[in-house]
């Protein structure tokens, strides 16, 4: 047989086309795509089917102590299982430096907690908390074992000066890794959560006004400044902003290296949610914050114009119980609460059903913001994000007609903040170099089965970048910058 398995009679969907094809998968990759394929050892009747990339997860949060030392409930087996049961076929967890730790260690810690457990084949972007000299050195090794993106902050104990930032990004530029940053302003967050303390105001709800939209826009604006005087390419993580979005697409629009993600909650919740009595706010507490109606319409707008890349789950699992929010205790103020919430099977059938089942998105927008545009962004291409010969067998088929009403999910939490949404249309099986992973909602794939996914630098032919007249030597009076 020429194939070990085919997957027959569905609607393929790619990034840009959508038609009626067989998928032939022979040693875990794509070797045939054809309009009848019969030579196949295992078949998988894909008849009423959309057959796509598997998803991407590239913003998520798995076996990572956050700044605060609390760690999120889902390891990397409870992470991926319930990334694989909302469509995903690979990830991009963080891995987190601690203050003095090399970066050497750091991956080792992660890749023990990662290899015996994950289903999907997964990288690492790097969270740089501690950019001494010495770290930064270390920074073109990582580069080269295919982690090629990292995330800095702007905000947080672990947030780095503008100075350190422009280290960071020219070290990265020169080494064609793609810098993460967390952009909101950390005196402007710092003076509002005091001011509203000091007015009695601690419930979780004033955990929304306390990090103004306004912080995220300055914060935003002064990033890709520094990036373009860095020459370096940048990425803007959970975007929550139109007026940040626009910031992304005026760059983008003018040769700039900029790509930025917006988030589910960013999109299906707003402020009304975190307003609940008692603690239960709490549940809704993330960071940046949830906002209000118009800012999630004029997202959706950045969504289907192509300024926001990548819609992301920001999956930072924290219990509704001592282990996670209250790990600082009940009788707290918003600050002291854990930030972040689930959401990693939820981000692609919402996007689905309110995206593609709403007319908003189209089902290859759809493609390109669940999976292909990561793979692009993160140096995945060709072997994620795309169905074509010669790429892994990485494959989400879904029931475009299946309703459900959000409830419980895989992962090890105790709430879901999209619980009671009414979803239609949901990932049934999805395979992973052309492993079963999850077949007919049931879970196949054995813990340990997924791989390390060794990344290419960012590809930035058709990215001219925004020079800065005082970097050209015919401007500078021929000043030695390098
Ligand atoms: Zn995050």
């Amino acid at each position: 047989m020429a194939h070990d398995l085919a997957i027959r009679g569905g609607l393929l969907a790619t990034a840009t086309e959508t038609y009626r094809a067989d998928i032939g998968i022979r040693d875990g990759r794509i070797v045939t795509i054809s309009e009848a394929i019969t030579d196949a050892e295992d078949v998988i009747n894909a008849t009423d089917r959309i057959v796509m990339p598997g998803g991407i997860e590239a913003h998520c949060h798995i076996a990572q102590e956050s700044g605060m030392g609390v760690m999120t409930s889902d390891d990397y087996e409870s992470g991926s299982i319930s990334a694989a049961f909302g469509g995903n076929s690979s990830f991009i967890p963080f891995a987190a430096q601690k203050k003095g730790q090399s970066l050497t260690n750091t991956m080792q810690t992660y890749d023990a907690r990662a290899a015996p457990k994950s289903v999907l084949d997964w990288s690492y972007h790097l969270i740089l908390t501690d950019p001494t000299k010495a770290v930064l050195a270390e920074l073109p090794e990582v580069f080269a074992k295919g982690v090629t993106s990292f995330k800095v902050f702007m905000t947080y104990a672990s947030r780095v000066s503008d100075a350190q930032f422009l280290d960071i990004l020219s070290v990265a530029g020169k080494h064609g890794a793609l810098t993460m940053v967390h952009a909101e302003n950390h005196d402007m967050l710092d003076w509002m959560a005091r001011r509203l303390v000091d007015g009695g105001n601690v419930a979780p709800r004033y955990h929304a006004p306390s990090r103004p939209g306004l912080a995220e826009e300055e914060a935003i604006n002064r990033a890709i400044s520094l990036a373009r005087l860095a020459e370096a390419p940048l990425f803007i993580v959970h975007v929550s902003t139109p007026a940040g979005a626009e910031l992304v697409a005026n760059a983008r629009a003018k040769g700039g290296q900029v790509w930025a993600e917006t988030c589910p909650q960013y999109l299906f919740l707003t402020r009304e949610d975190i307003d609940k009595p008692g603690m239960d706010g709490a549940k809704f507490i993330c960071s940046p914050p949830l906002r209000d109606a118009p800012t999630q319409a004029a997202l959706w707008q950045h969504v289907q114009a192509g300024s926001l890349s990548l819609v992301s789950s920001d999956h930072a699992p924290y219990r509704y119980d001592d282990s996670g929010k209250f790990s600082a205790g009940r009788d707290v103020n918003f600050r002291e609460i854990a930030n972040g919430m689930p959401g990693i099977e939820m981000r692609l059938p919402l996007l689905f059903s309110e995206g593609v089942g709403k007319g908003r998105i189209s089902l290859n927008q759809f493609v390109a913001l669940a999976s292909t545009n990561a793979a692009m962004i993160y140096g995945m291409m060709p072997r994620k994000g795309t169905l074509s010969v010669g790429a892994d067998a990485d494959i989400a088929i879904w029931d475009p007609n299946e309703t459900r009403v959000a409830g419980e999910m895989h992962d090890a939490m105790d709430y879901n903040p999209f619980a009671g949404i009414e979803v239609t249309g949901w990932p049934v099986t999805v395979l992973g170099r052309g492993r079963r992973i999850v077949e007919n909602g049931k879970l196949i794939a054995e813990p340990g089965s997924g791989q390390f996914i060794k990344r290419a630098p960012l590809d930035l032919t058709g990215h001219p970048g925004q020079p800065v007249p005082e970097l050209d030597p015919a401007q500078n009076f021929g000043a030695n910058l390098s």
